[in-house]
């Protein structure tokens, strides 16, 4: 791939106490360019001492800083001038997330527009932060508050690695919390470019700090330090499982945003014009990398085979290739092992005996890079592994069903529940369905637009908790009671 390098990329640091640093151990581990699979630089790895090292920063900052006690508006123009520092830094932050990912450029602009847009989102959100009263006759006055936490972890995955850490980010920090962030090992970059933009936006010493390095090492020391009250966590759901177990000693609060096997239900009645460019759009887009990606679809054999039809002809003339070609559509995965799990996929469905209607393979004049062409699964059942379990690639399996009854069942025949989608024009059986079906989410007639004061999260193995809008709140502070008597109400006299 033709990528000339348009910004300098220096080895990644750690971000600790308002300083970029290295390890305490000087170990380094590299991130490679998923498409020739060389090595682009090298990040800072962490251990557990360097993790030590972040989260006390970030206590002090919590504990003795200006931070939490700031008021409520010097936070949110502090937010609104990351956003500002996002956006005008974002050709840049697009640049190296495709350098780092392999999501397609014209993607990750839009990621970083989303980003510097949950930062804007936050400082406004926070304005209308407010407890509730309860009044009790003329006896008591009982009302609620909202105080920030602590010192929040922050664990994130390497699909849209920028825009899920400021996901986290602006909640975290708007409520008053302090945090220390462990980006995932195959996507460093953007996260060390963000610190730099926290840091250039004046948020104060110790108040976000960034320790890279691995899972097993960095991430479960960061669960486990006691000093550490909350961990948001995005990843895979056997991941999820284990932080939960780390974290049990220390009596953690989760935030738990897990995988998905999300399905697509057409039904025979929809604009099947729009559903088709939907159905196209969910699987495919950010290389099918995508937690909330439609990959079930579920099709109403009455027009099963005209819309396969119509997918393979979509399918086939998606433009993959270089993720810096601003037509491309799909880019290259994002590590070789991921490309080899997602290749396996394919073999594993053939030989349960689905058929692969396009794509399945290496794109032929694509010899290098982890290139893999859009695929479309057909003759697939529900109860095959490529129609259960997340691939969390440019893979789409097709199932036909013969009734709504049937939809249902098949729809929530899976352990997941994140998101789900229904095309029909029948109004009344949309909402039936929406109802019926096991997820956190159900988009009608519609792809994936995100509403950000609206509860994002996952039934079932998806995941624990919401975040979004004020649900954000819940989980990034401590509610607390007062009880205010007024006049004298009866004690009762002990002892007396
Ligand atoms: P992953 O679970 O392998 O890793 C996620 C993060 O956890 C990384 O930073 C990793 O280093 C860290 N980690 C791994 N082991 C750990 C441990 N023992 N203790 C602490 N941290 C640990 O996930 P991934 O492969 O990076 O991301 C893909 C997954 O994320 C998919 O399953 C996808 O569906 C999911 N995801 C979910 C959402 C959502 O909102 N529900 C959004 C995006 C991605």
């Amino acid at each position: 791939m033709g990528t000339e390098l348009r910004y300098e990329v220096k080895p990644v640091q750690h971000y600790i106490d308002g300083e970029f640093c290295d390890s305490i151990s000087g170990k380094t581990f590299k991130t490679v360019n998923p498409t020739t699979n060389e090595v682009i630089t090298t990040a800072a790895e962490g251990f557990s001492e360097d993790i030590d090292k972040a989260v006390r920063a970030a206590n002090r900052a919590f504990r003795e800083g200006p931070w939490a006690e700031m008021k409520t508006k010097d936070r949110a123009e502090l937010m609104r001038t990351i956003a500002a520092g996002i956006e005008s830094n974002s050709e840049e932050l697009s640049y190296l997330e495709t350098l780092d990912t392999g999501l397609p450029i014209s993607q990750t602009k839009g990621q970083a527009a989303r980003a510097a847009a949950n930062f804007r989102f936050f400082a406004e959100m926070i304005s209308r932060m407010t407890g509730e009263s309860f009044p009790v006759d003329d006896t008591f006055l009982n009302y609620t508050t909202m105080k920030p936490v602590g010192v929040a972890g922050l664990i994130t995955p390497w699909n849209t690695p920028l825009m899920l850490a400021s996901w986290k980010i602006a909640p975290c920090l708007a409520t008053g919390n302090t945090a220390v962030l462990k980006p995932a090992e195959w996507s460093p970059l953007t996260a060390a470019k963000l610190a730099s933009i926290l840091d250039a936006a004046g948020v104060p010493k110790g108040v976000f700090n960034v320790v890279q390095g691995y899972g097993e090492t960095a991430g479960a020391a960061l669960v486990a330090h006691e000093d550490v009250k909350l961990i948001s966590f995005t990843g895979e759901t056997t991941t999820g499982k284990e932080i939960m177990r780390n974290g049990a000693d220390t009596l953690k609060r989760f935030s738990m945003e897990l995988g998905g096997k999300s399905p697509v239900v057409v039904f025979a009645d929809a604009d099947l014009d729009r559903a088709v460019d939907a159905v196209v759009f969910g699987i495919y887009s950010l290389n099918g990398e995508r937690c909330t990606a439609g990959s079930r679809l579920l099709v109403e054999r009455s027009i099963k085979d005209e819309f396969e039809r119509r997918l393979q002809e979509r399918v086939e003339k998606i433009k993959i290739g270089d993720p810096f070609h601003p037509d491309t559509e799909v880019g290259a995965l994002i590590h070789k092992d991921h490309y080899d799990r997602v290749t396996n996929y394919i073999q594993i469905g053939q030989k349960e005996g689905a058929r692969v209607l396009a794509g399945g393979s290496r794109p032929r004049d694509m010899s290098q890079g982890n290139f893999l062409s859009p695929t479309l699964f057909v003759d697939v059942t529900n109860d095959m592994r490529i129609a259960q379990e997340e691939i969390f690639g440019p893979v789409l399996v097709s199932i036909p069903f013969d009734s709504e009854e049937e939809a249902v069942k098949l729809a929530n025949d899976v352990n997941y529940g994140l998101a789900s989608y229904v095309w029909t024009t029948d109004l009344t059986r949309a909402h039936r369905v929406s109802q019926q079906i096991e997820a956190g989410m159900v988009w009608i007639n519609s792809q994936n637009v995100r509403d950000l004061r609206t509860p994002f999260g996952g039934a079932k193995m998806s995941g624990i908790g919401r975040e979004g809008g004020h649900y954000s709140f819940e989980f990034y502070t401590e509610q607390k009671t007062i009880h205010l008597a007024m006049g004298e109400h009866h004690i009762p006299q002990f002892g007396k």
